[in-house]
């Protein structure tokens, strides 16, 4: 990846690793920008600076593997991120809950043994990368420490929303997070154009707030987000503004 980025600066050109992750001279840059806006939130949060933090990157990560970028991910900053979390002192559990419609096969893949990150994702399924089934709940150290919710699309707005928060509660019944980290997609919006999921700016205010509310007692409102995907640029924007206030309040 990074010899495809380097051939991209010197070419000028755009390239393809696969055919849905372009790079171009700009990508570089951008991933360690967005790897690094991770890291740097943890940071602030865990000391205090900020109550809460919103990661506005691109690219986006969730799909990336340790050594594969793929689905418009390069590095996957929500691993990195609690990865360096879990270097911190204090910081012994991370939950990831991941509500973009698409499943994050990298974050899974890369905490799959890993009993100290939980990852709760819940997904369109079928559809890209076509990974994610119920079944698979982590191996060896790590069984039992994910949680995946496949659905359907086109359900009612409500049967999303009770079904990651029943997720959510299945998930701190058992684990008890330090630190609660979210890879917020909004393409799981009505208005998106390559999801089916159906929710409004209302639900997804209503999920970043009972995340905050039901790890409070664990997680001490230490939430760090991070932009995944979302390709209706005016819902987008919508759900993105309503993201922040949640989090303002819900960590005031
Ligand atoms: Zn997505």
């Amino acid at each position: 990846m990074r010899a495809a980025c380097e051939r991209a600066i010197e070419t000028g050109q755009i390239l393809r690793l696969d055919p849905d992750t372009p790079v171009s001279p700009g990508s570089w840059d951008a991933a360690l920008a967005a790897a690094g806006c991770g890291v740097a939130a943890v940071d602030a949060v865990l000391a205090g600076e900020y109550r809460a933090a919103f990661c506005v990157v691109r690219p986006p990560g969730h799909h990336a593997t340790r050594d594969r970028a793929m689905g418009f991910c390069l590095f996957n900053s929500i691993a990195l991120a609690a990865r360096h979390a879990l270097t911190r002192p204090g910081i012994e559990r991370v939950l990831i809950v991941d509500w973009d419609v698409h499943h994050g096969n990298g974050t899974q893949d890369i905490f799959y043994e890993d009993p100290s990150v939980f990852f709760l994702s819940m997904h369109q399924h079928p559809l890209f990368p076509g990974t994610g089934p119920a079944h698979e709940r982590g191996r060896g150290a790590g069984e039992g420490t994910t949680l995946n919710l496949p659905m359907p699309a086109g359900l009612a707005p409500q049967r999303y929303v009770d079904t990651l928060l029943d997720g959510l509660d299945d998930a701190l019944d058992r684990f008890a997070p330090d630190l609660t980290l979210v890879s917020a997609g909004f393409d799981a919006g009505a208005e998106d154009p390559l999801g089916g999921f159906t929710l409004t700016e209302a639900d997804f205010a209503a999920l970043a707030h009972e995340v905050v509310e039901r790890t409070r007692p664990t997680s001490r409102n230490r939430v760090v987000s991070f932009l995944e995907g979302g390709y209706n640029p005016d819902e987008l924007g919508r759900n993105v503004v309503s993201h922040l206030k949640v989090l303002r309040d819900a960590t005031a």
